[in-house]
């Protein structure tokens, strides 16, 4: 589905009032729009082209990309979640560009999301392109949820993991994976 900007314009002209601004202000005038015009590019962010390389002979070794920066939104409060991805797979004779995997991070996060179906959501994507031997997926986030009201304890990190295949089965390959994304 397509953005629907003048809805989003209306909502947030709306909701301006709702919490008793005025949205005719020369502050808030543009904000409906300039928010309308985020969220067309954080759904852009679903279109990418998938490369997927299949001759890749015996290479069975894990990809592992570290550090992947990401913002999200919990979809209970719409405000932001970040932090960082670690994912990787082991190959079964495709592989993909190693920007793709920051694309599929992308592809799912700029939406209402919650962390846990995030983590879930790209192991799957990765599971149907490479159909590989083991994926892992691991994200830790600060959610602004949690740090900007009630517990208020900005150095508390939610953390997420999804496994499959040889990182679920073996553990010497889910412990090389650990070992990976915990050294500096
Ligand atoms: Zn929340």
């Amino acid at each position: 589905m397509s953005i629907d900007k003048e809805k989003i314009e209306k909502a947030i002209r709306l909701f301006l009032e709702g919490i008793g601004e005025d949205p005719d202000r020369e502050g808030l005038i543009e904000t409906p729009k300039r928010i309308a015009k985020l969220w067309e590019e954080f759904k852009s962010y679903e279109n990418f082209n998938m490369t997927v390389f299949e001759d890749v002979g015996d290479y069975d070794e894990m990809v592992v990309v570290k550090d992947i920066q990401f913002y999200s939104l919990c979809e209970h409060h719409l405000l932001p979640f970040f932090g960082k991805a670690h994912v990787a797979y082991i190959p079964d004779k495709k592989v993909c560009g190693l920007s793709k995997l920051v694309r599929i991070v992308n592809k799912f996060a700029y939406r209402p999301q919650v962390q846990e179906r995030l983590t879930a959501e790209i192991a799957e994507e990765l599971e149907k392109q490479l159909n590989p031997k083991g994926v892992a997926v691991v994200m830790k986030a600060e959610h602004l949820c949690m740090s900007m009201r009630g517990v208020k304890n900005p150095t508390s990190y939610t953390v997420t993991s999804k496994l499959t295949g040889a990182f679920k089965e073996n553990e010497k390959t889910r412990n090389e994976f650990l070992n990976l994304i915990n050294s500096k």
